[in-house]
């Protein structure tokens, strides 16, 4: 059996057997696809695809000097041959080179070849959120209570270091062997230069939009309280609070501030939901407001979660 080790990472080693046996890990890695850093003389092997993103395929990769496994957002040169699309991933690997949080994914390294560029990342091996709802559709006020706390802890920190998310969402909140969220993706975050500054403009379509973002009125922090808004509404009802079926509807909807509670939702996380999605960023909550509400202490916060919530509703006491 293959023992996986919280080297604050999804890193897997092997590890003997009751026997004395060392199972061979690489079979799961494919030998015939070889990574080389030259920078470091590291070599990985590709192991399964995790995903794939606008510019990325995100596989599983194993570290042949460190026997540790990684995530390797690997990109094609070709993919990215106008220069402001380069710029935009090496503004995306500044950003969160220096971000070290238990919710906020870790960054390893960076290097390129003569086809690629590749990004290694602390691996989340239980995907996203987006394969959570998946599989259950919706989740209970208990899960909800769970991965908010971690989303804020994670938001709070990158706050605090002066950059803002500006795409929070499902697809972003990524989860570890041990089903602990971690921040992902800052292909659209920024950081804010002075105390006070607005952002005017997002290179990019962030899925949980704000109004001031959306009406470039000039927009802060307070666009990623917006989207924990949007992701509270979307982790229990299913469907994100302003979804229609086209762009253009939606986002007048964003505009005239017209989304529906539904009845099912209790009242404390129905309030969380309407102070965040306030019109007006200054009305929204901060993030230690968030965790001080009462939908954080009027029901049950599970301490862990087990992985079977993934595809199945969970039982608490
Ligand atoms: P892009 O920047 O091209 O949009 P993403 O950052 O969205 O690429 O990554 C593509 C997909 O890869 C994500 O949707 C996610 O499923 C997966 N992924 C990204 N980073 C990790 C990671 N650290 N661990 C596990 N899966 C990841």
């Amino acid at each position: 059996q293959l023992k996986p080790q919280t080297a604050g990472s999804d890193a897997v080693r092997s590890t003997p057997d009751i026997n004395g046996h060392t199972p061979d890990i690489q079979q799961h890695f494919d030998n015939t696809h070889i990574i080389y850093d030259s920078t470091t003389d590291t070599t990985y092997l590709r192991g399964r695809l995790l995903g794939k993103g606008g510019f990325a395929r995100c596989y599983e990769i194993l570290n042949l000097n460190t026997n540790k496994i990684y995530a390797g957002k690997i990109i094609s040169k070709a993919r990215i041959a106008k220069p402001h699309q380069k710029q935009k991933i090496l503004r995306e690997v500044q950003l969160q080179k220096n971000l070290k949080h238990r919710h906020v994914v870790e960054f390893n390294s960076y290097f390129e070849d003569d086809n690629n560029v590749y990004i290694i990342l602390e691996n989340c091996s239980r995907k996203s959120l987006v394969h959570v709802l998946k599989h259950r559709k919706c989740l209970t006020e208990p899960e909800v209570r769970y991965y908010l706390r971690q989303l804020v802890d994670g938001v709070d920190y990158i706050h605090r270091n002066q950059i803002i998310h500006r795409d929070l969402k499902l697809g972003n909140m990524l989860l570890n062997h041990d089903m602990e969220l971690k921040l992902a993706d800052f292909g659209l975050a920024t950081r804010v230069d002075f105390v006070g500054e607005k952002k005017m403009t997002v290179c990019g379509t962030p899925n949980y939009i704000a109004p001031e973002v959306l009406q470039k009125k000039g927009h802060s922090f307070e666009a990623d309280i917006w989207a924990v808004g949007c992701i509270t509404y979307a982790l229990l009802v299913g469907r994100p609070p302003f979804e229609t079926t086209t762009l253009k509807e939606t986002y007048m909807r964003i505009t005239e501030n017209s989304y529906v509670l539904p009845p099912s939702l209790s009242p404390p996380v129905k309030n969380l939901i309407r102070r965040c999605l306030n019109a007006d960023p200054l009305s929204r909550p901060n993030l230690h407001e968030i965790l001080a509400d009462e939908f954080f202490t009027c029901g049950y916060l599970p301490r862990s979660l087990s992985p079977a919530c993934c595809t199945s509703v969970p039982k608490f006491p």
